[in-house]
């Protein structure tokens, strides 16, 4: 039977609680706030499936060569303006639903903690669209995406690179059908800060709608916005506490301070999406600061995704060395942060407000000031040219 005894090898994927035949493992939080398997033993019949599931006991060698990588964003305004980038996501999404599939991405509950749910329809779409700055809990979706796909349905599987080989580890087995997109992630943060952090800046107030990555200040700066019943909250998502302590590495599941699933060019997904940062340097005159996303497509089934939503993307294809020297994310690991220990050996005993100011403040304004004096040099300089296909 599973047993994780280093935290550093457990993405919380939870391909082994949907692949224990007799729901002998629940996924539990530990003191953080993130989710690991815990095994029933009573239930436990010792078959080791949750093992060979495990992605993390498994050799994950890219099947293919990558095929290329493509620049551009979605030419619908009002969908270009809900998505995190360039909105790339609802395109690929609504296509899936067109040709009959269901799409699985992450959706808050009610709590606004965020677990992976499905869309049928357009409507339930909505609640898939944008990022959503959490562990995203599984559930059953792999058992799920397995019956859709066994009754022959398209199904679009979108989440963490680890999640993509969470799933394909339950599957064990290719499909035609199914589509998994990930994205460029720098490490998901504890779902337990998040609420902590609600309840110290919201106390009483009913949250109503949460988005980590708003538009309303531009895209290069996007915003954390947070709707209650008695305001309407949006501050510089970088000088939030909640992004600061993120980005200092202080609270991020610990295995992703080493993340093994992207150690490769190739990903494990058909496509690998992630916001265009850098773009000034290879596609500058697409930059209207409304969201710009990478398309990196690794193989023939990303190639057709592609090709099916292509004429309602404005795009030009860019090699993927341009694309990582602005986005070194698709590689990097963010390191756990020197004062993550201190950190989470405070954490229970503190007064929050205390917590998050002694150890998430940021100096985010003074590089804000740099950067945008550096943007607005180069925006004086900036040919237009390129084609809308
Ligand atoms: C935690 C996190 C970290 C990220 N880090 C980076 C980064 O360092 N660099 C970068 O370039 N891009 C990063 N991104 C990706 C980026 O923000 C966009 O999601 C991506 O470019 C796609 O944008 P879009 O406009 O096409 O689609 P969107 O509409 O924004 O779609 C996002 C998709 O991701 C799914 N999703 C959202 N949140 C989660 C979650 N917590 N777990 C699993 N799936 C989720 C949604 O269901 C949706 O399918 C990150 C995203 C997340 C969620």
């Amino acid at each position: 039977m599973i047993n994780v005894k280093n935290r550093l090898k457990c993405s919380g994927c939870s391909a082994c609680m949907n692949i224990c035949p007799h729901d002998a493992i629940s996924m539990k939080p530990d003191k953080e706030g993130f989710i690991y398997p815990v095994i029933d033993k009573n239930k436990c019949i010792n078959c080791n499936k949750c093992i060979r599931v495990c992605p993390y006991n498994n050799e994950w060698e890219p099947p293919h060569d990558m095929q290329k990588c493509i620049v551009g964003y979605n030419l619908n305004p009002d969908e270009r303006e809900a998505g995190s980038s360039g909105a790339i996501f609802s395109l690929l999404a609504m296509q899936t639903l067109e040709d009959g599939g269901v799409v699985f991405g992450a959706a808050y509950d009610k709590d606004f903690m965020v677990f992976h749910s499905k869309a049928e329809t357009p409507e339930q779409l909505k609640s898939l669209i944008g990022s959503k700055y959490l562990q995203s809990r599984i559930e059953t979706s792999y058992r799920q995406v397995q019956e859709y796909l066994q009754n022959n349905r398209k199904v679009l599987f979108v989440g963490t690179t680890c999640q993509i080989a969470g799933l394909k580890g339950y599957l064990r087995k290719d499909y035609d059908q199914l589509l998994c997109v990930d994205f460029v992630c720098l490490g998901i943060p504890s779902p337990l800060v998040w609420k902590d952090y609600l309840v110290t800046y919201f106390p009483g107030e009913t949250i109503i709608h949460v988005n980590f990555k708003s538009k309303s200040r531009g895209w290069h700066t996007f915003s954390l916005a947070i709707d209650t019943d008695k305001q309407h909250f949006s501050k510089d998502g970088k000088s939030t506490f909640f992004f600061s302590g993120y980005f200092k590495g202080l609270y991020s599941r610990p295995c992703c301070s080493d993340c093994i699933f992207k150690n490769n060019k190739n990903r494990i997904s058909d496509i690998t999406l992630s916001d265009s940062w850098g773009c000034e340097e290879f596609a500058a005159e697409m930059d209207d600061n409304k969201g710009l996303s990478n398309i990196i497509i690794h193989n023939d089934k990303g190639d057709k995704a592609f090709l099916s939503i292509k004429n309602k993307i404005c795009y030009k294809q860019v090699e993927f060395e341009k694309i990582i020297e602005g986005n070194k994310n698709y590689y990097y690991s963010l390191p756990m942060g020197s004062r993550r220990d201190e950190f989470w050996s405070e954490y229970d005993g503190s007064e929050k407000k205390v917590l998050f100011r002694k150890y998430c403040s940021s100096n985010y304004g003074i590089k804000k000031v740099y950067r945008t004096i550096k943007l607005s040099l180069k925006g004086l300089f900036r040919k237009r040219k390129y084609d809308c296909f």
